[in-house]
């Protein structure tokens, strides 16, 4: 029998498989789909995560990314604030950095299942049984639910946030364009907002999240960015500029911000399945490396046999609370507010006037510094 039973191969996945490989524990992975694969995703990592990350031999140097440490936020008129942003971070692509992890977790000796989605998962008091698409039943110690913002696993587990309605869709294509490479632009337009940053090869990743009901309107993705998105000016001109790389702008739907059950039947969310913060935070990829730090350590607790089933869950609901709960309401606040053509006005406007706070605003979505998250 495997000690740990990890459910999706992201970042939360990952992280946690390598962790505890790495510390001995025996690990099996289910991914459904294949690597290396791109994401819809602004892919700007915000660097609390270094120290965790190369404390499990996953430190991004190799990949080369790209340094990041100054935020553009504009209003759909255009009026903009730019800020330093206190901690910084880094761009690299999923389809590189989910690659290389997954090569990482191979190297330490986790047995991954590709093409393999988990239909349901069962505990009976002592161990879990998952259950796979091909037809497959695989028991372990410990489950770890790491697959992400939507799975049909949601509704088998019937999860209460999946009977609502998700509104919101996520785009994402790379463009050749002359832009910086150590800024990360947010840019508003009526019904949503646009993230723009360099990644590693060069490229510039465009990655924006609107309303399904605005998609449908505009009946296409080409009208929805030249009659929606190009209302920015700065957006009209990377439209019109830039070259678009990706045949087809990736599509992702069923966004929602909803409150999670951390827990559901012993089962242990992370990463997204956990609580997905809105992408304009630009702290999901941290919130998973973050989750999968927390659960993996606890699980090593629990299958040492230093801490019961039952503390695992308690100090995992602690922690985690903690450590995320505030940046999800702060998440919220803002999310509330953008694609709001008045409310982003007014917003630029008062931070022209008041410069500081917009540093303060990305912290409340932020941990903390490395430096203050080691000590
Ligand atoms: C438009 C947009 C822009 C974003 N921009 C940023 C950004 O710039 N910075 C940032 O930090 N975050 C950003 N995010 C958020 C970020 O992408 C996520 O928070 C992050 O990917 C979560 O990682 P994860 O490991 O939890 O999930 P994922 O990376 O989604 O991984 C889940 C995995 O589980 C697999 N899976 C699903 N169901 C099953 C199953 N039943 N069986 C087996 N496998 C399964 C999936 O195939 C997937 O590989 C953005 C999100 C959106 C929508």
């Amino acid at each position: 029998m495997h000690d740990v039973a990890i459910i999706g191969g992201g970042l939360a996945g990952l992280a946690s498989a390598i962790h505890l490989a790495r510390a001995g524990a025996k690990v099996l992975l289910f991914e459904q789909h294949d690597y290396p694969r791109h994401k819809v995703c602004g892919e700007y990592i915000s660097n609390e995560v270094l120290p965790y990350l190369s404390s499990i031999g996953l430190d991004p140097a190799p990949l080369a990314p790209k340094a990041i440490n100054r935020l553009l936020f504009s209003a759909p008129s255009g009026k903009s604030i730019s800020a330093p942003l206190p901690l910084g971070g880094f761009s690299v692509r999923r389809y590189a950095l989910d690659e290389h992890w997954y090569q990482a977790a191979l190297a330490a000796g986790v047995e991954i299942h590709l093409l393999t989605p988990i239909i349901d998962v069962h505990f009976n008091g002592e161990t879990f049984t998952l259950k796979t698409r091909q037809g497959g039943e695989f028991q372990a110690r410990m489950a770890m639910g790491s697959y992400g913002k939507r799975s049909q696993l949601d509704r088998v587990l019937k999860r209460s946030f999946f009977q609502e309605k998700a509104r919101y869709v996520g785009i994402k294509a790379y463009y050749e364009y002359d832009f910086p490479s150590d800024l990360v632009a947010l840019h508003n337009f009526p019904g949503g907002y646009c993230g723009v940053s360099q990644v590693e090869n060069g490229l510039v990743n465009v990655a924006y999240l609107t309303s399904h009901a605005l998609l449908k309107r505009h009946g296409s993705i080409d009208a929805l960015e030249q009659q929606a998105l190009s209302v920015n000016p700065h957006l009209r001109e990377l439209f019109q500029l830039g070259e678009r790389i990706t045949p087809q702008p990736l599509v992702i739907s069923n966004v929602s911000f909803r409150s999670k059950a951390l827990i559901e039947n012993h089962l242990l969310m992370n990463g997204d399945a956990a609580g997905m913060i809105p992408p304009l935070a630009g702290n999901g990829m941290a919130m998973a490396i973050g989750s999968a730090e927390i659960l993996s350590g606890l699980a090593l607790l629990f299958l040492d046999g230093n801490i019961s089933r039952g503390q695992l869950e308690q100090q995992y609901q602690e922690q985690w609370n903690a450590m995320f709960r505030a940046r999800l309401f702060w998440g919220r606040q803002i999310q509330a507010m953008m694609g709001k053509t008045l409310a982003a006005e007014a917003a630029v406007a008062g931070l022209r006037l008041l410069p500081a706070l917009l540093p303060l605003i990305v912290k409340q979505t932020h941990g903390n510094s490395p430096q203050i998250a080691r000590q």
